[in-house]
């Protein structure tokens, strides 16, 4: 099952050229009752910030031109992107010139996160396009809304990401956490 997930991720990948995690141990990673997020600062052909919830062995993963934001006004477009291994929930380095996604990614922030009550099942809720949830990690704190906007004729879908209100709110966040640049793991 997760393997199969996987399928798309390990195509677009050499792995004798790149050191990101072919996701072969999948399954090995050990099983934690909490779920688990990553944010990876990604400084590719454009610089943007993959954005990855753990669900059912795979990270569902986003791409974040700009960001997230502690801004509620602000919706931040995230392009789902392919599910990646829950490896490389741990990956930080250089992907080679020439190949995907080609340049450095920094572990910009990593905590748990959890569906706001009342959803029956994660997977409906990201279904019908709607997940609000919370996270918990060194930068992000709070309640946050996924919401999916269009999917254009290749499948691809295009999401919102906005910060509810709460105490982690910051309203007029311009420089915005985006302007902390040390990775969480250092
Ligand atoms: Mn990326």
């Amino acid at each position: 099952m997760v393997q199969k997930k996987l399928t798309k991720y390990r195509k677009m990948r050499d792995f004798e050229q790149t050191a990101e995690p072919s996701g072969d141990a999948a399954g090995l990673v050990t099983k934690s009752n909490r779920r688990r997020y990553v944010i990876q600062k990604h400084a590719a052909t454009r610089l943007h910030y993959d954005f990855r919830l753990e669900l059912d062995g795979v990270f569902k993963s986003w791409a974040v031109t700009k960001g997230p934001s502690l801004d509620p006004r602000d919706r931040r477009l995230a392009m789902e992107v392919e599910d990646h291994p829950l490896e490389y929930g741990d990956f930080e380095g250089t992907i080679p010139k020439g190949q995907y996604g080609g340049g450095s990614v920094m572990l910009w922030d990593r905590g748990y996160w959890a569906p706001e009550p009342g959803f029956e099942s994660i997977g409906s809720a990201l279904r019908k396009g709607e997940l609000k949830f919370v996270m918990e990690g060194q930068r992000m704190h709070g309640s946050w809304v996924l919401a999916r906007t269009k999917r254009d004729d290749s499948g691809k879908a295009s999401w919102m990401l906005i910060k509810h209100r709460d105490e982690a709110a910051v309203d007029g966040n311009d420089a915005g956490p985006t302007a902390e640049d040390r990775s969480v793991a250092s």
